[in-house]
């Protein structure tokens, strides 16, 4: 608390909440003023430092969903050892260089070192978006701005953004994924591209290539199949930009968690 009018105001605040049960407000330690009192000091309540990360995950479009997506939850045990890939590599060894990948390029992302990103290729649930919304949240936490765009949501967006009655702008949607410090780009690839979309991911892929900005990408498809679908041109500067990491399992990870 900086000085007694303060203070005198957060009595006046504390003296008018209504008296309800504890358990109606989110944070009982508060009663959600964001204030603590101690010794008849005031003090931030750690709630405040909460809710600020809870708006800046929901502004850097990290959904409920992908919180719990975290390093410390990744599980390796979802990858046999005793499957080898077409590399040679077992599913284990590959997922562990990739996890390793991962937070290395977040330890250096959050010093604002990364310049090359990662591409994370792999079947459906196979752990890329998990890698990828660790990596956002690891960054968030670390205070650097993240965004996270589901690659056929953002294309729906801007297609949106032509209608008429459309409250939104393309050139807002767009510039924001060019300029973010980091952007994470899920599920790129498995879409109809039309010549419109490709030179939108081009523009974006390729401005990010020349100013040094990082990219994660995630796909399903392989080189091959993503020439097809978005390219060669926007192809070749995702491989100059981005680490390729693949990843195998044996079975839809998402899927073995809820049986
Ligand atoms: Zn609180």
């Amino acid at each position: 608390m900086k000085n007694d009018l303060e203070k005198a105001d957060f009595k006046k605040i504390l003296k008018n909440l209504p008296h309800t049960e504890a358990d109606n407000y989110q944070c009982t330690l508060c009663q959600d003023t964001g204030w603590v009192l101690k010794d008849d000091m005031a003090y931030p309540c750690a709630c405040r430092k909460q809710n600020y990360l809870a708006k800046r995950k929901e502004n850097a479009g990290i959904t409920a969903g992908l919180l719990e997506y975290q390093f410390d939850n990744f599980n390796l045990g979802y990858y046999a050892d005793y499957l080898q890939s077409n590399s040679g590599s077992t599913y284990r060894q590959l997922a562990e260089k990739t996890f390793s990948a991962a937070k290395h390029f977040a330890y250096t992302a959050a010093k604002n070192q990364a310049r090359r990103g990662i591409m994370l290729e792999g079947d459906i649930g196979v752990g890329k978006t998990f890698l990828a919304a660790a990596i956002a949240n690891y960054l968030v936490e670390h205070d650097i701005d993240v965004l996270f765009l589901i690659v056929p949501e953002f294309l729906d967006q801007l297609r949106f953004s032509y209608q008429e009655n459309s409250n939104l702008n393309e050139s807002t949607i767009v510039d924001r994924a060019r300029h973010i410090p980091v952007l994470i780009l899920d599920d790129l690839g498995a879409h109809n591209f039309s010549p419109w979309m490709r030179n939108i991911i081009f523009t974006l892929i390729n401005y990010r290539l020349n100013n040094l900005l990082p990219c994660i990408i995630t796909t399903n498809l392989n080189l091959t199949e993503m020439n097809d679908a978005i390219g060669y041109r926007t192809v070749s500067r995702i491989i100059e930009m981005c680490e390729i990491h693949r990843l195998c399992a044996e079975k839809d990870i998402r899927r073995s968690k809820l049986i």
